[in-house]
């Protein structure tokens, strides 16, 4: 076990104000293996005013200097590596390859492809008689979640740094170790002191400090639709930007004549992956009453595989969380096909991957975001049913369509109100901007979406 004392702060690891600290858990074992400071007001103060009076520095760098920065970090990450995956397995409990190819090596590409946007982006624009300047927005705040931990901190702090912003970021509790080590990665590429800083505390505490704080000009949050509107109805009182990546419940339609069994495999995999702990995952599977039987028995069989290759959820409490809400898809009618409530393992916070038949779009596991690896088959009637289910939740962040024919389902994914659908398996494009439409979110990540979020324009008329 390591007891770590230190924040990063204006390019040091400093003391923590206070003697509070969190304790960092396996949750494949129980086992502490960390501790690490609870942050206070005083430390996210600290850390701020560090952001600040890095700030008129690194604003006025030239972008090609960021971008050899945000090069340099990345070629650290890839150096890192291993240490990083093998972080991420410790604290979130993903398996050893999902942390290889996914927890450690998207925040390399990402950092990548901020290093080539730094370098390519027209920061100048003209419009007529105006020369139109893209400035940075200022000192970013970052509230960040455990599900993808160092992903979801490098989609901020890449971007914000690329446009010129410093920032202070405010990791989740139960991931702080990965983001201790992208503050040593930052150390490492020469980022300049006090454009990256880290707090690590309790979001209460230490997230809403640096929420409310006044010398923060912009709050990106990723996490619960809770928090997320609390977040937002601050930044409103105090006229700060916001950018919010909340939940999803996102639709996987498969219209007839589509390959069943690859849809129905490919949506297995997509919902299981991370123990399902993903705000994109297609929790919502949509089949045709004439397929649904066939798709009901391969998802099944399909679920029945992951048995043991998927790792444990992050802590008891969403371990509890979820089997709440397998009991309840059982309680309101829905037909377990796989998996179920009860734990299937006696140590650690495992949760059989489980799918329900026979769900009805008003049941509690069809509205509400589970953040399990729990997936709920849905039987439509027509493709105007289908789109009315699919946009029947309050989200709309991700999703699927698979037809025959591209076109047809080009057609279906043009109606869904969701910021992302994926077109017969498409993959992941790291560039294509990402974020909700409805209360999925406000404003969008990754690419060059992503990095405009962190820039405001400025108009000199001639
Ligand atoms: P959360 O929203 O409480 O935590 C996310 C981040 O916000 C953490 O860093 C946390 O410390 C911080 N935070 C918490 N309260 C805060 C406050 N009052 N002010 C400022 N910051 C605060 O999420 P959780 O409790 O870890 O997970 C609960 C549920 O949220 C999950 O089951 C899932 O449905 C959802 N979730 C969604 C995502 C996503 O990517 N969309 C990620 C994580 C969790």
């Amino acid at each position: 076990m390591k007891a770590y004392d230190g924040m990063y702060i204006g390019g040091a690891w400093r003391p923590a104000a206070g003697p509070d600290v969190i304790e960092v858990v396996n949750p494949a074992d129980g086992q502490v293996i960390a501790t690490v400071p609870a942050g206070t007001v005083e430390d996210v103060d600290a850390a701020v005013r560090a952001a600040r009076a890095a700030l008129p520095a690194w604003a006025a760098t030239a972008p090609a200097e960021r971008a050899t920065r945000l090069a340099v970090l990345r070629d650290v990450l890839v150096a890192r590596q291993d240490e990083i995956a093998r972080t991420v397995t410790a604290e979130l409990g993903a398996p050893p390859k999902l942390s290889q190819t996914v927890h450690a090596a998207v925040p390399i590409v990402v950092a990548g492809s901020y290093a080539e946007l730094a370098a390519t982006y027209p920061f100048e624009e003209r419009t007529g008689n105006s020369t139109v300047l893209h400035e940075p927005v200022g000192v970013v705040g970052a509230i960040t979640p455990w599900n993808y931990p160092l992903h979801q901190i490098v989609a901020k702090a890449a971007p914000a740094l690329a446009a010129g912003c410093t920032i202070v970021v405010k990791p989740a509790e139960d991931t702080p170790l990965v983001a201790r080590l992208l503050a040593e990665a930052m150390h490492e590429a020469g980022v300049p002191a006090g454009v990256f800083n880290l707090v690590t505390g309790l979001g209460p505490v230490a997230g809403q400090a640096l929420a409310e704080h006044p010398g923060v000009d912009l709050v990106s949050f990723t996490g619960s639709t809770a928090v997320g509107r609390r977040i937002g109805a601050v930044a409103a009182a105090a006229v700060k930007k916001v950018a919010l990546e909340l939940g999803g419940k996102s639709a996987n339609v498969i219209l007839p004549g589509a390959d069943l069994a690859r849809a129905v495999n490919v949506g297995v995999a997509n919902v299981m992956s991370n123990s399902g702990q993903t705000c994109s995952a297609w929790t919502r599977m949509l089949v045709h009453r004439d397929q649904y039987d066939e798709a009901v028995e391969l998802a099944a069989a399909a679920a029945a595989k992951y048995g043991d290759r998927i790792g444990p959820l992050v802590n008891a409490k969403q371990q509890e969380r979820v089997r709440g809400y397998i009991e309840k898809g059982v309680a309101e009618g829905a037909r377990l096909v796989a998996g179920g409530p009860d734990a299937p393992r006696e140590q650690g916070c495992f949760v059989s991957p489980t799918v329900f038949a026979d769900v009805t779009p008003d049941m509690t596991i069809a509205q509400e975001e589970i953040f399990g690896p729990v997936l709920s088959v849905l039987r439509y009637e027509d493709e105007e049913d289908a789109l009315r289910i699919a946009n029947g939740t309050v989200y709309g962040l991700a999703g699927a369509v698979w037809a025959a024919d591209e076109a047809q389902a080009v057609a279906f994914a043009r109606r869904m109100e969701t910021g992302q659908v994926d077109i017969n398996g498409g993959r992941f494009n790291p560039l294509a901007p990402f974020g909700g439409y409805k209360q999925s979110g406000v404003g969008r990540e990754l690419g060059v979406h992503g990095l405009t979020e962190y820039l405001q324009t400025k108009s000199l008329q001639f």
